[in-house]
């Protein structure tokens, strides 16, 4: 028979819009996190700089 999955909440990242699941270091508050990495968290994920406005102005969107 197929194995358990681990039934773990998930979240899609702020930053980089990837899902992530539940992370033990996460249980006090999942509620409040928002991204699946402190690189993420920090801004300093490239998809992250991408997705941020009103940074650079490209001229463009
Ligand atoms: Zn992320």
């Amino acid at each position: 028979m197929a194995h358990r999955k681990p039934n773990l909440p998930e979240k899609i990242c702020a930053a980089c819009g990837r899902a992530f699941a539940w992370r033990k270091k996460w249980a006090r508050d999942w509620e409040q996190v928002r991204y699946c990495s402190d690189a993420c968290r920090d801004g300093r994920h490239p998809a992250a700089r991408a997705r941020r406005r009103g940074g650079q102005a490209t001229g463009q969107e």
